[in-house]
């Protein structure tokens, strides 16, 4: 979108202009900015090296916001794969973590009898049936949730990293719905982060709206590893990301909520230029 609120300050700005801001100006007014329409909370995404002009965004939009478009829908139209046909067939599924070639530590599934089109497939009894176990790696099950309203909201079984087993509907948790019951759960949280911060002694802070918990990347080496992991090389790219973390959501004592990435492996990113049409 091409304009965006600061509430604090009472004034709208387009894109351009704020773009034109003193970069210090800029970080004071960012923590304040929402859409226009719908007052969800806003973010800056400067102009790309290819040429994409400077915008805002500011998924998710609050219902029935007319300035929202196709994150709702059904995959935008993208053609089927073969994780959607799995999906179909009633598999269940073992989230795999990365295998980046960043990723320093990767976790082998003995189980693991057969290989087919990348995937690792076995059988497995469940009460009087036999269920399929595929494998979904922890990019591609973030990919779903984000293009995938169906999948969103389905009954499709995940094993999760503890062996626990959750469907998607409740194991994988946007963070506008996380509720005081998730705390200290093992879960997928998921959704957009705002805007990222450096932090003090290495490492980031990456905001993701208010109210919401803060994602926090523990020192310079995982940040590192993560920029180099989304392909990017600055902090500022990773504003309007959709996230994935697995792992379990930590309160402070003043009630702020964290979730600690002490694990890049269950931390998958799509940077805002792979869903830009999302917007
Ligand atoms: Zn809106």
């Amino acid at each position: 979108m091409d304009e965006a609120l600061s509430k604090t300050r009472g004034v709208t700005f387009s894109a351009n202009t704020f773009a034109l801001l003193p970069s210090g100006e800029r970080g004071e007014l960012r923590e304040s900015l929402v859409c226009t329409a719908c007052e969800a909370d806003a973010y800056f995404i400067r102009e790309a090296r290819n040429g994409r002009r400077a915008c805002f965004g500011a998924r998710p939009h609050r219902e029935n916001c007319e300035l929202a478009s196709l994150v709702t829908e059904d995959g935008g139209g993208a053609a089927l794969d073969d994780i959607d046909e799995q999906i179909n067939a009633g598999n269940v599924f073992r989230i795999e973590p990365n295998r980046d070639r960043t990723i320093r530590h990767v976790r082998h599934d003995e189980e693991a009898e057969a290989s087919i089109n990348g995937s690792a497939v076995r059988y497995i009894r469940r009460g009087s049936g036999t269920a399929r176990v595929s494998s979904m790696n922890f990019a591609r099950l973030l990919r779903q949730l984000v293009l995938r309203e169906e999948f969103r909201r389905s009954q499709t079984l995940l094993v999760m990293s503890d062996d626990s087993r959750q469907s998607v509907r409740a194991g994988c948790v946007h963070l506008k719905d996380v509720e005081g019951k998730h705390r200290n759960r093992l879960r997928v949280y998921w959704g957009t982060i705002r805007f990222p911060r450096a932090k003090n002694g290495g490492g980031a802070w990456l905001n993701t709206g208010r109210g919401s918990p803060t994602i926090v990347i523990r020192d310079d080496d995982d940040l590192e590893a993560l920029l180099e992991m989304v392909g990017h090389s600055e902090l500022e790219d990773l504003t309007g990301s959709f996230f994935a973390y697995m792992g379990k959501l930590r309160n402070a004592p003043d009630g702020a909520q964290y979730l600690f990435v002490n694990d890049l492996e269950w931390f998958a990113v799509r940077t805002y230029s792979d869903d830009a049409d999302l917007n």
